[in-house]
């Protein structure tokens, strides 16, 4: 198949894209619009393969859309490319309407317009709301209750998909996933914040009491569930995937405070990387809990998660300490950015 992969330079794009060009045939045709969010480091592991393609290009732009579907005529679409990050929707949710819901919009025309095989959608687990502690995990037909603009507005384009399969005959799948981690994850998320900010021996912010409950998927794993999907889903359905790994905002952020001092040492001070952690005023709207029940996926497909949380916090520790190459100037830039948007 050749496989058109949006936001295919970002964190769980590029991790599809590893896994596309190492683990199958496929060729794949990556469009990006290189936002901030996006590397070229993310990719550098596969870049010189003859199996894999690149398009600069905005999703909204509906122009350069129908160009690339002309030049490279994908069988099927993959479609990761989206703004991702909660708190800057709070801070500036335009962005997010415009990319998630106009962007997803777009991608469906275009993909309709060109007769694709498949038009596999990559979605959350936020847009079903919050469960309380005892609440049964998330399935597919748990109803949408988004509670952030982010959630909101990828419920949005959602919504657009299943409408465009009913009512265009799109072949579509969707995915609603669990939070992920790993390599490549961009330094403002929660793992990579924390894990950087330890080693430097800077405070470490937790929202409200930490009491958050997320479940931690890792990003190969999703990946490897991602193209389970696009190549043996039935269109029309959705899929939840999940890591089984439910933890507290606080549980993960002690975890990685003791995996930094293991495995980089301890701080000058000779204190533990605990004492670091510091409570601060709780996200507005901030969701409770998540967490996926995830066996429709693994009794119809056949997948499941290879690796643990423990392992995989481990590794991904260590893939931080040993590529500053890769997030030191992202951490540059938006040190820059902060002083820049203080002003
Ligand atoms: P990310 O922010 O790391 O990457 C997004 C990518 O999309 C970037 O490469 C960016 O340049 C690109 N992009 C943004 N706007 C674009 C535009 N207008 N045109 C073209 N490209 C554009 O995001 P991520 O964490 O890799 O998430 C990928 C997808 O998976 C998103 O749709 C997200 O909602 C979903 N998802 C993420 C998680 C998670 O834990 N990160 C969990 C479940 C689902």
């Amino acid at each position: 198949m050749k496989v058109l992969v949006t936001g295919g330079k970002g964190f769980i794009g590029s991790a599809v894209v590893r896994h596309l060009i190492q683990h199958t045939e496929h060729e794949v045709v990556i469009v990006d619009a290189m936002t901030y969010a996006a590397t070229e480091g993310s990719t550098q592991s596969v870049a010189e393969s003859p199996r894999l393609r690149f398009e600069r290009g905005d999703i909204c732009d509906a122009g350069r859309m129908s160009e690339i579907f002309a030049a490279h005529a994908p069988d099927v679409v993959m479609h990761l490319a989206a703004e991702s990050h909660v708190d800057r929707s709070i801070d500036g949710p335009a962005a997010f309407i415009h990319t998630n819901v106009i962007g997803t919009f777009t991608m469906l025309e275009a993909a309709r317009a060109a007769g694709v095989e498949r038009f596999h959608h990559i979605s959350t687990d936020e847009v079903f709301g919050s469960l309380g502690v005892d609440d049964p995990a998330f399935h597919e037909a748990t109803p949408y209750d988004p509670r952030s603009p982010y959630s909101a507005s990828k419920a949005g384009s959602d919504h657009l998909v299943r409408a465009w399969g009913e009512t265009y005959d799109l072949p579509v799948l969707i995915t609603n996933c669990s939070n992920n981690y790993g390599p490549f994850h961009f330094p403002e998320k929660l793992i990579p914040l924390v894990t950087i900010r330890a080693l430097h021996g800077e405070p470490l912010p937790v929202y409200g009491t930490g009491d958050n409950i997320r479940d931690w998927l890792h990003v190969e794993d999703h990946a490897a569930a991602l193209v389970t999907v696009v190549e043996s889903g039935i269109a029309g359905e959705t899929y939840n995937i999940g890591g089984k790994a439910e933890r507290t905002n606080l549980e993960v952020v002690e975890t990685l405070c003791d995996l930094v001092d293991e495995l980089a040492g301890p701080l000058d001070s000779g204190e533990q990387r605990r004492s670091l952690i510091t409570f601060v005023a709780d996200r507005p709207g901030h969701d409770h809990r998540y967490a996926i029940d995830q066996t429709k996926i693994q009794r119809e497909l056949g997948w499941e998660p290879q690796h643990t949380f423990d392992t995989g916090l481990r590794n991904t520790v260590q893939w931080y300490l040993d590529n500053e190459w890769w997030w030191e100037p992202l951490r540059q830039r938006q040190a820059t950015e902060r002083v820049g948007l203080n002003k």
